[in-house]
């Protein structure tokens, strides 16, 4: 028996079951099946009791005998039943589906052991398909019974926990062959692994709990170091192999403006963050950095001074965000600010007209276009650079992996990188999945910002609600009604929104009022937002099209209506939107009054802080990781054991350990290193090959 043997040839299988498993449960190797991990353990020494029970759907063992058997039948169906005893009362024990040879076999007056899960009906317990265990237990036996993933189509047919776990057991006999170890003896040393081989035998059957603890925290173990040594010698690859045009000096276009048009001092952070990312820039080698910064953290100016770099070393830049109202909003932001120079911008988005895409393709192409800000419209064919050397992705989270590649391929030397994202990610997930990345972080906000106070309210406190929003309204501020979008039902949500609108035009009577929806003509968006953004309205009713970046610093309250509905980073950015000027901002959560247990932790985490890595965290642990990447790319953290929620140490110790490994032996080419080696060319090269996330 090898690794790669067809679990066909293992005893107790044969064909047509190897068939079955395979297609059911996608395990056809011997080594697919010691990595079908158990989902959990029955603890053998625990027998219920008949009369004890009391609730229904939980699995357990009792013990007793079997006295009596009778098949049943009602109308077209056969059932067998059997009376099973203990010492402390009676039950049934049920079969829907059985062949004569089991019901010859079922032990009667014996001492058994049965395992199943139990059924109530008419205050009498039942158990369906019980399996059965004749009790010649022998002292030292496994305690910990191995429970795996199965299904009804399996039982069904006939392949209960107990073929499991003996065809787990015959593999698990053959683990000293088949087997080897894949960690350096100074790792198994300094971190008191347990082996590999006992590993896979005590994940399958424990010896005992404290057996099972060091076998699984040692499989997470492997998948985060193999995972991120993946990583890790992918960015030393990179680092070592691909080209990027070096930035090296910093000249009149950064230090003019910076002199004379910088309109505030820069928060330390972003000082920090911009020397990260001309040190990156200053070397041969293609930039690939992550920024990270809360909503407001002003990463835009920190996007603007690095594309003056790329300028000064004679390189276009290009900025893409992914709506069009956000790449509006830049263009328009950074305009003015480069308004006292003579630097040419442009936009392209989707409704640019084909006289302006000519302008643009021809400037971009003789290099008089220094930076060109845009949507996706941005990476089609036709737009071709003269000398694209910085790409920068404004909200990261909205763009799929192909669309960055896309990028690359700009220029023959490809483009610095700068992704930058307002919705940070935790720090687990950052470790394993953006290890590949380098990670620079504005946690600083701009001096004189007020945290926004958040409230939660409800249908009842409405009228206090609209009161405050006029009282804020008297003093000179603006205010958003954001509406939720789901995506069932556009007419609903139109619906909902143009109620919501007549609404709030009742309740304001004196005010002006500007809507906004995702289905408008990219002409009407503009109008609408111009009609806020100017002062004209008052009020913004929308929908969560204004999530992304939407920056009017004068609009201080935000409303969130039926806020339940939404997720928490979408929350987070929705209330990113006030907050934005010098004034106490406010965001209220309005909710029905009834809420489910999840809709009221992210509720109750949006009232409790402002600081988005904590409610990523919270969010992740409600979502799960998969959900928080998006589904494109959650299938690359497809852990077995390890879980990004709670495994934080093991993560951390991880990253700490490959990054010593591959400082000191980056090619892995000293004899002890040659275990990993070896195991992850086996394992990991093949599978790794997702591309680069920009
Ligand atoms: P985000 O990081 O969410 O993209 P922006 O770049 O839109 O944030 O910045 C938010 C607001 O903060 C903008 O109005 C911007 O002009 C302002 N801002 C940015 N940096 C500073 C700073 N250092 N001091 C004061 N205001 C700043
Ligand atoms: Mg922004």
């Amino acid at each position: 028996m090898t690794l790669e043997t067809s679990i066909e040839y293992v005893k107790g299988i044969g064909p047509e079951k190897a068939k079955l498993i395979k297609n059911v449960l996608g395990v056809s190797t011997v080594e697919d099946f010691l990595t079908f991990y158990p989902t959990r353990y029955i603890d053998k020494n625990k027998v219920y009791k008949i009369a004890n029970l009391q609730e229904s759907s939980i699995e357990i063992q009792l013990k007793g005998k079997i006295t009596s058997v009778q098949e049943i039948q009602t109308g077209k169906v056969k059932r067998l039943s059997a009376k099973f005893n203990d010492d402390t009362g009676m039950m049934d024990l049920v079969w829907f589906q059985y062949s004569k040879w089991m019901v010859e076999q079922l032990p009667i007056n014996r001492e058994i052991y049965i395992f199943g899960k139990i059924n109530v009906f008419n205050n009498q317990f039942s158990m369906p398909h019980p399996e059965i265990e004749i009790d010649e237990r022998k002292e030292n036996d496994n305690r910990l019974r191995p429970i795996y993933p199965s299904s009804e189509k399996l039982t069904k047919r006939g392949l209960h926990q107990k073929f499991f776990q003996t065809v787990l057991r015959n593999i698990c006999k053959e683990i000293p062959n088949l087997i080897q170890e894949n960690l350096p003896d100074y790792m198994m040393n300094s971190f008191k692994f347990m082996s590999r081989q006992h590993t896979y035998l005590n994940i399958h059957f424990p010896k005992d709990l404290d057996h099972f603890e060091k076998a699984n925290n040692r499989l997470k173990f492997e998948e985060s170091f193999f995972f991120q040594l993946g990583f890790g010698l992918k960015k030393l690859h990179h680092k070592t192999q691909s080209h990027g045009n070096p930035f090296p000096i910093v000249g009149a276009h950064f230090t003019d403006f910076y002199a004379n048009n910088l309109p505030f001092e820069l928060t330390n952070a972003q000082k920090r963050v911009l020397k990260e990312i001309r040190l990156d820039m200053k070397k041969p080698i293609q930039m690939n950095r992550l920024l990270q910064g809360d909503v407001g953290s002003g990463k835009t100016m920190v996007a603007l001074l690095t594309m003056l770099i790329a300028m000064d070393n004679g390189f276009q830049s290009c900025l893409m965000a992914p709506t069009e109202i956000l790449a509006q909003q830049h263009f328009n932001g950074i305009k003015e600010l480069l308004a006292e120079t003579n630097i040419n911008v442009r936009i392209l988005t989707g409704s640019s007209k084909a006289s302006e895409r000519k302008i643009i393709h021809q400037e971009l192409e003789n290099g008089e276009l220094s930076i060109l800000i845009g949507t996706h419209a941005v990476l089609e064919d036709k737009v071709k650079f003269k000398n694209l050397g910085l790409a920068i992705i404004d909200e990261q989270h909205r763009f799929g992996v192909a669309q960055r590649a896309k990028l690359w391929a700009k220029n023959k030397i490809p483009p610095h990188i700068l992704v930058m994202t307002a919705t940070p990610i935790p720090r687990t997930l950052a470790m394993s999945f953006y290890s590949d990345l380098d990670v620079s972080v504005i946690d600083e906000m701009p001096v004189g910002r007020k945290p926004i106070i958040t409230a939660h309210r409800r249908e009842k406190d409405r009228a206090f609600v609209y009161n405050f929003c006029r009282d804020e309204i008297k003093k000179g501020r603006q205010v958003y009604f954001v509406y939720p979008l789901i995506e069932e039902s556009e007419t609903l949500d139109y619906k909902n929104l143009m109620e919501g609108l007549d609404h709030v035009m009742d309740s304001f009577p004196d005010y002006k009022v500007s809507m906004l929806h995702g289905k408008m003509k990219p002409a009407e968006k503009d109008a609408a937002m111009n009609y806020f953004v100017s002062g004209e309205a008052e009020i913004m009713v929308a929908t969560t099209v204004i999530e992304v970046g939407v920056n009017v610093p004068n609009a201080s309250v935000m409303v969130i209506e039926s806020s339940e509905r939404f997720g928490l980073s979408q929350l987070h950015q929705l209330r990113g939107r006030v907050g934005r000027g010098a004034e106490q901002s406010y965001c209220i959560l309005m909710t029905s009054d009834k809420l489910s247990k999840e809709s009221r932790t992210r509720i109750k985490t949006m009232t409790e802080t402002n600081d988005g890595f904590k409610i990523s965290e919270v969010d992740m642990q409600l979502r799960g990781p998969g959900d928080i990447l998006g589904t494109q790319q959650s299938g690359v953290i497809d852990f077995k054991r390890l879980d990004l929620v709670n495994d934080s140490a093991i993560i951390k110790a991880t990253k700490k350990t490959v990054e010593k490994i591959l400082e000191a032996d980056p090619l892995l080419a000293k004899p002890e290193n040659l275990v990993i080696k070896n195991y992850y060319v086996r394992y990991y090269k093949g599978k790794n090959k997702w591309s680069k996330i920009s």
